[in-house]
């Protein structure tokens, strides 16, 4: 689906609303190309409305323009200027979708002031549409995911060489932008040792990377708006018959996880595949997260691989399948790829490499 294909495939899942006021920022980028920081996009049947405030309308102009979607920019000054605008799209509809679970009450009233009773609550209509990614976008973010195994490969090395979690959170971070990312996809975790690798999203601090540690590295980069998500484990030095036991455990679980994606398997399904062998094992209650999320212009967005999603996946759904095992005494380990569903399977985008916990080049001193 091309950027000016996707309005039309949110107007093909209209079902009892003759317009949609779009407020999410994430779909009203996804939608228009648009990238500002205020914005809401009407969709009709046959017209598409970008309603921005003056900071924003030669910009917006441009990146309709550059998405190839053909739509009309209206400026307001003031927030109330810019419901009147919306207003005027809206007025010869009788029922107008708003995105409810993006809506404060506060907005809610301020919408039923200026658009009156028609309004309907809706929810996850262009999340729905979204969450299939193109060709075009799985680009995007497979590019973002060989930014950060480019940017993992040079700082493992230096793993157990005195740095301490920060410096390496540090050092990934600027080399992600030299290699042409706009940014880190999310606040990088490097979490070394018994208390601070036993988080599963743990913030680095200035404790050093120790002799003896587990270490826990979930990275991404931001391509075009698009994100990437990655964790690799390591043991700094030589493994414990405990800490070889439990990486292998995980990394088990984790291939177990990559076999059962395909289209069609509910996300019940890919979570179990995980789950039990780290369940067989006795580390249930060491895994306290679900196996995985959707991956886009968010990065955890539909569908979620979990015990309790209902989600069934699908043809061109970006999904991570990241068990791990957390313990304070032992630290923890994780073990994450990020995927795109194909016909027969699933295609793994991230490509460090992850059949040991010993980093590559360990200092011998
Ligand atoms: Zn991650
Ligand atoms: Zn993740």
């Amino acid at each position: 689906m091309t950027l000016s294909a996707r309005a039309s495939e949110v107007r093909r899942r209209f079902d009892g609303i003759d317009a949609l006021l779009v407020s999410d920022l994430t779909n009203v980028r996804w939608l228009t190309g648009f990238s500002g920081s205020n914005g809401w996009v009407v969709l009709t049947l046959d017209r598409l409305t970008l309603v921005t405030d003056g900071r924003y309308g030669v910009q917006a102009a441009n990146q309709l323009a550059e998405a190839g979607v053909e739509g009309d920019v209206l400026v307001g000054t003031s927030g109330s200027e810019l419901l009147e605008l919306v207003a005027q799209c809206a007025r010869p509809f009788d029922r107008m979708g708003f995105e409810s679970a993006h809506v404060t009450v506060l907005a809610h009233q301020q919408y039923q002031q200026h658009l009156g009773d028609g309004l309907v609550p809706v929810v996850g209509l262009v999340e729905a549409a979204r969450r299939t990614k193109s060709p075009f976008e799985v680009a995007s973010i497979e590019r973002a995911c060989h930014i950060a195994d480019r940017a993992l490969a040079e700082v493992v090395p230096t793993l157990g060489a005195g740095l301490s979690e920060a410096q390496v959170r540090n050092r990934l971070e600027v080399l992600m932008r030299e290699f042409g990312a706009s940014g880190p996809s999310y606040d990088t975790i490097v979490a070394a040792g018994p208390v601070n690798a036993a988080l599963p999203h743990h913030r680095p601090t200035d404790a050093l990377i120790e002799h003896g540690h587990t270490v826990i590295i979930d990275v991404g980069a931001l391509v075009d708006g698009y994100h990437s998500d990655m964790t690799r484990s390591f043991v700094v030095g030589e493994p414990t018959a405990p800490q070889q036991e439990l990486y292998d455990l995980v990394l088990a679980a984790q291939l177990a996880g990559l076999a059962a994606m395909r289209p069609g398997a509910t996300a019940k399904e890919v979570d179990a595949a995980c789950r039990d062998l780290i369940v067989d094992a006795g580390y249930g209650d060491w895994f306290s997260h679900g196996t995985g999320h959707g991956v886009g212009l968010l990065i955890h967005e539909d569908p979620f691989v979990s015990r309790a999603s209902e989600a069934t996946l699908q043809l061109g759904d970006v999904v991570t399948v990241e068990p791990g095992v957390y313990r304070e005494g032992f630290g923890g380990i994780r073990v994450e790829d990020l995927v795109v569903v194909t016909e027969d399977g699933c295609r793994v985008l991230t490509a460090s490499p992850k059949d040991s916990p010993c980093p590559p080049f360990p200092p011998t001193t």
